[in-house]
This record gives structure tokens, C-alpha cells and sequence, in this order.
């Protein structure tokens, strides 16, 4: 589907890093933060973990599409009162770094690899939890390809879909298939945990699957179901490992795949 007809996106893209030998696009939620912000939102404000966990079964059975589904969580949250502003400041409190994304978003800064976030969250969100986890000044600089927020009179609020004619409402191949048509194109490294990253996953010239104890690894089930290489990561420190010997030309990116966990 996505290598067909691209979804008309609602929302602008920054433009290409050109002439780079490498790209790292990363989801955001769950994959460089330790829990995924729209869950916690879901899970503590909205009609809670039961229901929500269902509903991502859904979307990772091809039941029903990541767009509907998650409509619905989040307006599970906005149905019990809370606005946008009460959303963002839970956050705030509640989301932490992956304990190694610094160390590799770092190492990326040094070694002219641009590190672009890929999220089927709300960029206004993100924009919030990121300046208070890595300071205003360094949050400004780091490319954000996300959905939006629309934010209504009365207080309601309702999110803003990229992609709104795509079931992945943010088809999240639509960030990595244009550095594919490039003359010179870079290797593509994708970062990904859950049912929003489905989209990307067939796509990336080098996945890093992230598989945390206790948590859901939608992404590993659907890669390992669709036979989809990839390597997985506990943490940003682990994957920076192998990437550090793929951009220094130790390991190729077939070899690094066949290594299977960073
Ligand atoms: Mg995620």
C-alpha cells in the first residue's frame, strides 16, 4: 500500500537531509521515552488499561485500524473532562527518557547523522515532554514528524491526523520512502516499539525493534509474525553499540540484522 499512491498529508515535512550516509528516525513513544504518553493518558485519565490494551490487539490483528482505535482512546480522555493543558502537565510528571537516547542522540549530533522523531502522537505533546526532559534549547532543535491537536472553544480537543485518509492515520513509511528515491540515498536506521510503527517497519534499511520486560512489544509480535527483519533493543545504550560498529563500517547492515539483538 505504501509503496503505491502516498496519502495526501494535512500537515507540512521538514525538508530531506540530503546527502547524509545515514538517517535515524525514531518513534517516540514507548521506543525513546520509557512508557508511551498516549497509553499513560488512556490508562489514568480515559476508559483505562483493560479496554485500551484490547484495542491495540485490534489493530495488531487487523481488526481495526490504528486511526480508529486510537481516536477512541483519546477521546476516552477527553469524554472524562480533561483538557489538553491537565494532559500535557501529567506528562510532564509521569514520562522519562529511554536511559540511553542522550548518549546516542549525542553520538548522532557528532557523527552528522540527523535524528528525526516519527510519532503517530501529537507533535504539541511531545514539543512539552521533550523541553522539560532535555531543556527548551535542544528540544527546538530535534525534528519532529508527528500528528497534530486541534483544540476547540469549549475546552475539547481532538487530534489532528497527518494521514487522515490512511487506517495508519500517520503512515509512518511516508518519512522513510522519499530518502529511497534520492540519487544518493543514506542508510535508513528506524527505532519502533508498538502498533504505530506497523507502517514503517517493512521499510527502514536497518529496524531496531525495542523489547522491554513487562511491556506490550507490539512491534516485536507483528516482525516476528511478518517475518520482517530486524534487530531488538532494550535501550538506546545497547543499539548504540551496533550502530556505532554500522557507521564505522565494522558490521554491514545485513550482518547487523543477522545479529538479531543489540
Ligand atoms: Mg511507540
Amino acid at each position: 500500500m505504501a509503496d503505491e499512491v502516498p496519502p495526501p498529508s494535512t500537515l507540512p515535512y521538514p525538508p530531506l537531509h540530503l546527502d547524509k550516509k545515514f538517517v535515524a528516525l525514531s518513534d517516540w513513544d514507548g521506543t525513546i521515552t520509557n512508557r508511551d504518553s498516549n497509553d499513560y493518558l488512556t490508562d489514568h485519565l480515559g476508559f483505562g488499561l483493560e479496554k485500551r490494551r484490547n484495542g491495540n490487539l485490534e489493530i495488531l490483528s487487523g481488526r481495526a485500524t490504528f486511526r480508529d482505535a486510537f481516536r477512541e482512546m483519546l477521546e476516552s480522555v477527553v469524554k472524562n473532562g480533561h483538557s489538553f493543558e491537565e494532559c500535557a502537565e501529567v506528562l510532564k510528571q509521569n514520562i522519562s527518557l529511554d536511559v540511553g537516547f542522550k548518549n546516542f542522540y549525542d553520538f548522532c549530533k557528532a557523527n552528522d547523522i540527523p535524528v528525526v522523531i516519527i510519532s503517530s502522537g501529537m507533535a504539541p505533546l511531545i514539543r512539552a515532554v521533550l523541553s522539560k526532559l532535555i531543556g527548551d534549547e535542544e528540544a527546538k532543535n530535534i525534528e519532529i514528524i508527528a500528528n497534530d491537536t486541534i483544540i476547540h472553544e469549549d475546552g475539547t480537543w481532538e487530534i489532528k491526523y497527518r494521514h487522515p485518509s490512511s487506517g495508519y492515520g500517520h503512515d509512518k513509511s511516508q518519512s522513510i520512502l522519499p530518502y529511497r528515491r534520492l540519487p544518493n540515498p543514506p542508510t535508513v536506521f528506524f527505532f519502533g516499539d508498538g502498533v504505530s510503527d506497523m507502517s514503517a517497519a517493512r521499510h527502514a534499511d536497518l529496524l531496531f525493534v525495542k523489547q522491554k520486560p513487562g511491556a506490550d512489544n507490539d512491534l516485536a509480535a507483528f516482525c516476528t509474525r511478518e517475518g520482517i527483519p530486524h534487530v531488538l533493543f532494550e535501550d538506546f545504550d545497547r543499539a548504540l553499540g551496533l550502530i556505532k560498529k554500522v557507521v564505522e563500517g565494522e558490521v554491514s547492515v545485513g550482518e547487523a540484522v543477522k545479529v538479531g539483538r543489540a
